[in-house]
């Protein structure tokens, strides 16, 4: 039973020292730089935030985001050794990915650690001597096959090529799981605030969970525990960076109610499929589509907020109507939207992308923060009428009002005409 966190010795547990990572170690000298933004990996450093050697640790926070906690559940409930080390064997990446120019910009990419699927490979020297380094990106491939796709074949504007889409309604597609890694200077940066406000109100809005925020300014990486992001490509990977290939890509922030169980108060599956759909017509004409799966639920204000402000909307005097749309939200949330567009660029970075020929997105608040990051977008696709449900309506009008891309904006009377379902 040694090496687990504590010891169960038959007349108690005797738990072990508890370890302090918040003031620096006696041994300064063995914490392993980290040059954010170099472009040789070697030169940059590895993310390292292992749990076993606080003086090794050269970031703040630990791997899995918001998983740690169930981590911490194992350990503490005996199922897992606190010191187990995991074996990489046979998991490095389906298909590469990069290196691209972006990596070795500092001001790019600041809340994803370029090299965290390559971990095992550019680090391999490291780890064999024993450093405890984790990937925080993995890239797979898989088949994916969705109702509206089926339909969109049925409706003959899917055709099956045998490659990308196969004749079962299969879809051929690389996915890649993603964990926030977080260069604090750079984050700061984009919020245009500096990095000791933004420590401290981390700090503080956590409970005091990560000490380091502030007593660490030699750390500037913070693994935060929340949820990450899953990239889904279609078509071949390796064309992603060459300059003539074209690129159809929907930014997508989860709807757990719609995207999954098909809820209809929103647009966000039937517009997610309509994204997937347009990513599937790029590849089978020779260029790459890229969904980009955020996990932000209701506007990152998490679901019981969300379901308070659809009761809030649906008992309002008057029903549920466009023109109090994002009134109700803020009420509940003191904001209208805690998503934060600002990081969400550098995954396009990440992927080499430098032009987007197709967005399907009707959002200025994802328009204007890819075009500033210095991607162009060629076109805009909105999300077709026939696609919206029956209780989105209000959704849909209230967005268009707050100036989505759209070519109909609703006017006051219309906006206060109350369309979606009562309670
Ligand atoms: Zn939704």
């Amino acid at each position: 039973m040694t090496g687990l966190n504590r010891l169960r010795d038959g007349k108690g547990i005797v738990p072990k020292p508890i370890i302090l990572t918040s003031h620096p170690q006696r041994r300064p000298a063995a914490t392993p730089p980290l040059a954010w933004g170099a472009a040789d990996p070697l030169a940059r450093g590895p993310v390292i935030a292992t749990l076993a050697d606080p003086a090794a640790r050269n970031a703040i926070g630990t791997h899995a985001g918001s998983y740690a906690l169930y981590r911490a559940l194992a350990v503490a409930s005996g199922q897992l050794r606190a010191d187990h080390r995991p074996d990489f064997r046979n998991t490095r990446p389906a298909v590469p990915v990069g290196p691209f120019p972006a990596w070795g910009d500092p001001g790019k990419i600041v809340s994803l650690d370029p090299w965290g699927h390559l971990v095992p490979e550019v680090f391999a020297d490291a780890m064999a001597a024993g450093q405890d380094i984790r990937p925080s990106i993995a890239v797979t491939r898989a088949h994916i096959n969705m109702p509206e796709l089926m339909q969109a074949m049925r409706d003959g504007r899917l055709l099956p090529d045998g490659e990308v889409l196969l004749g079962n309604g299969d879809v051929r597609v690389t996915k890649i799981a993603i964990e926030p890694v977080w260069f604090l200077p750079g984050v700061a940066a984009r919020f245009g605030i500096g990095e000791t406000e933004l420590r401290r109100d981390l700090f503080e809005q956590t409970g005091g969970m990560f000490p380091e925020l502030v007593t660490r300014p030699d750390l500037r990486v913070f693994l935060p525990p929340i949820g990450g992001m899953t990239v889904y490509l279609f078509g071949e990977p390796s064309k992603l960076g060459l300059p003539h290939t074209q690129v159809a890509c929907r930014i997508h922030d989860e709807c757990n109610g719609s995207d999954v169980f098909g809820s209809d108060i929103c647009t966000c599956r039937p517009y997610l499929a309509h994204g997937i759909e347009a990513c599937i017509g790029m590849a089978q004409e020779g260029g790459v589509g890229v969904i980009v799966y955020n996990r932000k639920e209701g506007r990152a204000l998490g679901e019981v907020t969300k379901f308070l402000v659809y009761n809030a909307r649906k008992r309002q005097e008057g029903g549920d109507r466009a023109d109090q749309y994002f009134q109700r939200t803020e009420c509940v949330a003191g904001v209208q939207d805690m998503r934060f567009q600002e990081l969400m660029p550098d995954v396009l970075h990440w992927l080499g992308i430098t032009r987007i020929d197709r967005l399907v997105s009707m959002s200025n608040m994802k328009f204007a923060p890819i075009i500033e990051s210095g991607i162009e977008v060629i076109s805009r696709v909105p999300i077709p009428d026939a696609l919206i449900p029956a209780d989105a309506q209000v959704e849909m009008d209230a967005k268009k009002a707050a100036g989505y891309f759209t070519e109909a904006v609703p006017d006051a009377a219309e906006l206060a005409i109350a369309k979606g379902r009562a309670l």
